[in-house]
């Protein structure tokens, strides 16, 4: 019978989400929805060592931020759950027993020094069927004896018992069959008494199972694991309903070998994370995309070509559209590069699709904390002036640098001109020198006396006022026009800018820029 196709995310909340953790839970989105299937989302706390509080709470607002949304698990509920492995202690206790009583598994008393002793003693030491024999564990003890050993309260691990010498094999949809042999595998540990808990194989395995997961696309740093994971499935019995694996590949470094970290985020200035974190312990703040001003659907699209493409040059994709292309059996094997200056063009593209209103509340924001008020209305027509236009830059390595505006808050300075009018004029700029010499004031009062005259201050009445004028007379008014109302070579079309001034704000400026630059 043909399975519904679960899939599940399953981080451990033990700080915030990776950005590589972002793009596996965005291919096992696009392969639920697009197989009709569901997504769980299940938290795999059960190493209470490395647990961060705030964590699991972090990765839930991040998916909010992002869109992608799941059907069932730790805070969307359903009927499979507990989804929190702590909360299912006594499963795997269970579980652990059903292993046990079948002879897959059993009770081994070693304490960590007499395991540090044998590793001293013997190079390369493994748990497995070379050694076990040699350990104190429940294959060379009587019943009565462990009996006895955990009734005086000794602790204890429970080890899977590998039969060596066969191939295991793991089908992987990305990677093919990956075959090991099961005698260089060793005999993990699934259970401790110490905290009566399991581990993360033993509790991955029979949440995937309980949860009648189909498939397990998760981070090729998982693969290792597989095996291990393969034959536990067969010593529950659960093959015939053992998930397909897909590992998908690794997120490389922008620049280099080896694959992405912090690190690597905080030397070329972009996030790992997709939110903001406040580190509990070490009060350090870590960037995320989300404070950085990127858009979550520019993420995601930036994300999910991390390892797959359709196919064709198709860059700019919508979420359903990804649904419906997305191929897992088409992603690379090889590890992906994180070019982030491609996710900052993504910015650039999706921003630019956003309609102007879109960005006035964040454009807002960013003149306010510059200590200026406006409204949305005239915010809206200065993003629509300003969009399309480059700015420049000085990147991390002091390289000066253009590129297409890509963030609301690029916005700034670059409009400053349109809220603040020059209080002072750079004589050693360029641009002014070019464009103001003794002759300008003359043709800047000229630009005055027609201005004055146009009533209904429209890009097109002046136009029809300035342009006749400097047709007959050979003047050029623009770039001086230019250096009177930004005070630079920037901004928009002049008639535009004037009309958004005002006739008087205008007016003011010019005259300001006469009194300033002609004075010697
Ligand atoms: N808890 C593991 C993690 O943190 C899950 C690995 C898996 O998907 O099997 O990524």
């Amino acid at each position: 019978m043909e399975r519904k196709v679960r899939v599940r995310f399953a981080p451990s909340p033990t700080g915030p989400l990776h950005i590589g953790g972002v793009r596996t839970a965005l291919y096992n989105y696009l392969f639920a929805k697009q197989h009709g299937g569901d997504l769980i989302f299940r938290i795999e706390d059960t190493d209470s060592n490395r647990f961060v509080p705030g964590a699991e709470e972090y990765i839930i607002e991040s998916f909010k931020w992002l869109g992608i949304n799941f059907d069932e698990g730790v805070s969307f509920g359903g009927d499979h759950g507990p989804y929190r492995q702590s909360e299912r202690k006594d499963i795997y206790k269970k579980y652990v027993q059903v292993l046990l009583d079948a002879d897959k598994a059993y009770i081994a008393f070693d304490t960590p020094e007499e395991l540090d002793a044998k590793r001293a003693e013997i190079e390369n030491f493994q748990y497995d069927a070379s050694t076990r024999l040699m350990m104190r564990n429940s294959l060379v003890m009587s019943k009565e004896e462990v009996d006895q050993l955990i009734n005086d309260g000794h602790q204890y691990v429970v080890r899977i018992k590998i039969e060596p010498g066969r191939d295991v094999v793991v089908h992987d949809i990305i990677r093919g069959d990956v075959s090991i042999n099961s005698s260089v595998l060793d005999d993990k540990v699934l259970y401790k008494s110490a905290d009566q808990l399991p581990t993360y194989h033993l509790a991955n395995i029979v949440d995937d199972h309980l949860m009648e997961v189909t498939h397990v696309i998760r981070g090729e740093e998982w693969l290792p694991s597989a095996p291990l994971h393969v034959l536990l499935y067969e010593a529950f019995g659960w093959q015939d309903t053992m998930p397909q694996f897909a590992h998908l590949p690794l997120l490389l470094k922008p620049v280099g070998n080896g694959k992405l970290s912090k690190r690597d985020g905080d030397k070329l200035g972009f996030p790992v994370f997709p939110l903001e974190w406040h580190d509990p312990k070490s009060g350090e703040t870590s960037s995320g995309y989300r404070e950085k001003g990127y858009l979550p659907e520019a993420l995601v699209n930036f994300l999910a070509l991390l390892g797959w493409n359709p196919g064709n040059d198709q860059e700019v994709m919508s979420l359903d559209e990804m649904v419906k292309l997305f191929d897992l059996s088409k992603c690379s094997k090889a590890g992906a590069r994180f070019d982030y200056v491609k996710g900052i063009w993504f910015n650039h593209q999706y921003l630019l699709n956003k309609p102007a209103k879109d960005w006035t509340p964040e454009f807002d924001a960013l003149l306010k904390t510059n200590g200026i008020e406006s409204t949305p209305e005239k915010e809206a027509q200065v993003v629509e002036m300003m969009k399309t236009k480059v700015i420049e830059y000085v990147d991390k390595e002091n390289n000066k640098k253009k590129r297409n505006i890509s963030f609301v808050s690029d916005l700034w300075p670059l409009c400053k001109f349109f809220f603040v009018a020059p209080d002072s004029f750079n004589k050693d700029d360029k641009f002014i020198r070019k464009n103001w010499n003794e002759e300008t004031a003359g043709m800047m009062r000229q630009l005055v006396d027609i201005l004055s005259n146009v009533d209904d201050f429209t890009i097109e009445n002046q136009k029809a006022a300035v342009d006749p004028w400097a047709e007959q007379t050979g003047l050029r008014p623009w770039n001086a026009w230019r250096v009177a109302l930004v005070g630079a070579g920037q901004g928009p079309d002049m008639y535009e800018l004037s009309a958004f001034l005002g006739k008087q704000e205008t007016i003011k400026r010019i005259n300001f820029a006469i009194t300033s630059l002609s004075c010697e």
